[in-house]
């Protein structure tokens, strides 16, 4: 096993800190995943390619990783902080159909779907391990029990509350605990509560909902992620992920009920979280109506791997700006890349079945940039690098490619000739700097070296020169 240092940005102590897991060589997971009330938007699938990355890296340096995912399909409200209304309750409006716990079902189904088939275009591993929440309520009953008996709750008009004066640390991944003040003016107030940071774990409805000692209803999505986090990975873990927009209420009021009814601290050791996408500067969101989906990019021809790739060129801490013109400059670049890769399996004098080797020193390096808090920014860099190394064979340049791309999923592996290889490129910009100098002999002897040469046929038109492999 690696015995190398992985370091992560550890949200709960701001800072990096070297990674070790609790019972190594496993790794426990847990990512926060959707809500399936809609679609889910680009910025909203970022989230999911940070915690690939972040599960391959584990897996490269050797680790095994048990990875759990959510589907939260019952108790989200609109705002985080147990305001607003109910979003699955919403989907149903917004698709007119009646509100049973039948219908809630189907729906979150249905874009279970939608989210799995993303993730797949998006060459995410899909987790093994993805639960509905729905299928949990007993266990988060079970939780506020614990919660109840040792006299963290209490009930109000609408709801089972988490009393938050009652832990002294609360609030610590966000920082509260040292400023309350602050946290209390970014929570809406509800008048009945003890402390405007209090949070719901069982919420009443008197329509639709699941049973409880308390009454029918839903449970809290805090508690969702804590009973389900438990029951699959067990009362301590490993690592935890989510979108930064999860830390002050969700994360925070995890850990509060998790550490309470355990009595066991950490509930989590590392908590990692991506930044948002924005568009025209601010965060990308279905609230703002603001948001594409990922199937949206292909209006203007920027495929999956484009958008994973453009993600990529950024660390996960970081936020990024969605602009077209930058996804169109991804999009060259990587069809840069995949030129380059098949020149190298195009190579002269063909050496067909020769296996190459993987280059140790970039790999190394590939790896202390991905175990640095997953620097993928380096880490595409180096690939550059090898493209252009004139001391590596074309073999080991593929198979340190084809490596790399474990990791970054862009897709070489499945390159087919489709993409027309760098050197027919330049030399279709020959053709064309020939035929506009009216030099037609030329343009002729270049078009006849590719026909034969790499059997594309050549074809000037009035926007250009296109190149189609003939078929045998
Ligand atoms: P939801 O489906 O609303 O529960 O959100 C799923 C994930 O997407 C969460 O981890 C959010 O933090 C994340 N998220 C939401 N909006 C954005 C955005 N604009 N950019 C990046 N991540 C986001
Ligand atoms: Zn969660």
């Amino acid at each position: 096993m690696n015995s190398s240092k992985i370091q992560f940005y550890n949200t709960l102590s701001r800072k990096k800190e070297i990674f070790a897991p609790i019972n190594p060589p496993d790794v426990s997971f847990y990512s926060c995943g959707p809500t399936v009330y809609d679609y889910a938007h680009i910025g909203n699938l970022r989230a999911y390619v940070f915690a690939d990355i972040l599960q391959k890296t584990l897996e490269y340096s050797g680790y095994k990783v048990r990875r759990v995912m959510n589907i939260t399909d019952i108790g989200h409200l609109s705002s985080d902080a147990d305001s607003g209304e109910d979003k699955m309750t919403k989907g149903l409006l917004r698709e007119g159909k009646e509100f049973t716990l039948k219908n809630m079902r189907e729906m979150a189904e249905f874009y279970t779907e939608k989210f799995k088939e993303d993730l797949q275009a998006l060459n995410i591993e899909i987790p093994e391990n993805i639960y509905y929440a729905s299928d949990y309520v007993k266990e988060d009953i079970e939780l506020v029990q614990k919660l109840e008996e040792k006299g963290y709750t209490y009930k109000i008009s609408d709801g089972i509350y988490f009393n938050t004066s009652k832990m002294p640390d609360y609030g610590i991944l966000w920082g509260v605990a040292k400023n309350r003040e602050e946290s209390r003016s970014r929570i809406i107030e509800n008048s009945e509560k003890i402390n405007s940071e209090d949070f719901a774990l069982w919420k009443f409805n008197s329509k639709i909902g699941f049973e409880s000692p308390w009454g029918k209803g839903f449970p809290g999505w805090h508690i969702e992620c804590s009973a389900m986090g438990m029951k699959f990975l067990g009362e301590q873990f490993d690592i935890h992920t989510g979108g930064i927009d999860l830390i002050p209420t969700h994360h925070t009021n995890e850990i509060a009920q998790s550490e309470c009814a355990t009595g066991k601290k950490p509930f989590v050791r590392f908590w990692m979280h991506s930044e948002f996408v924005d568009t025209g500067g601010v965060k990308m969101s279905k609230s703002e109506n603001n948001f594409l989906r990922l199937e949206s990019l292909a209006v203007k021809n920027i495929s999956p791997a484009t958008y994973r790739f453009w993600l990529l060129m950024a660390n996960y801490r970081t936020k990024v700006n969605f602009v077209w013109e930058a996804l169109e400059g991804a999009e060259t670049a990587l069809k840069r890349l995949y030129g380059l890769y098949l020149d190298l399996e195009n190579e002269t004098p063909p050496r067909t079945g020769q296996v190459g080797h993987i280059h140790q020193e970039y790999q190394n390096k590939f790896k202390e940039f991905l175990e640095d808090d997953l620097d993928t920014p380096r880490a595409l860099s180096l690939l550059w690098d090898v493209f252009k190394d004139e001391n590596i064979s074309n073999a080991d340049k593929k198979a340190t490619i084809l490596d790399f791309d474990k990791i970054f999923g862009l897709g070489f592996a499945d390159l087919k000739e489709e993409i027309i290889p760098e050197e027919i490129l330049k030399l279709g910009e020959k053709i064309e700097e020939a035929r506009k100098n009216k030099n037609f002999k030329e343009s002729d002897r270049i078009r006849e070296k590719i026909e034969k040469k790499w059997e594309y046929e050549v074809k000037n038109t009035a926007t250009g020169t296109t190149f189609t492999k003939k078929k045998i």
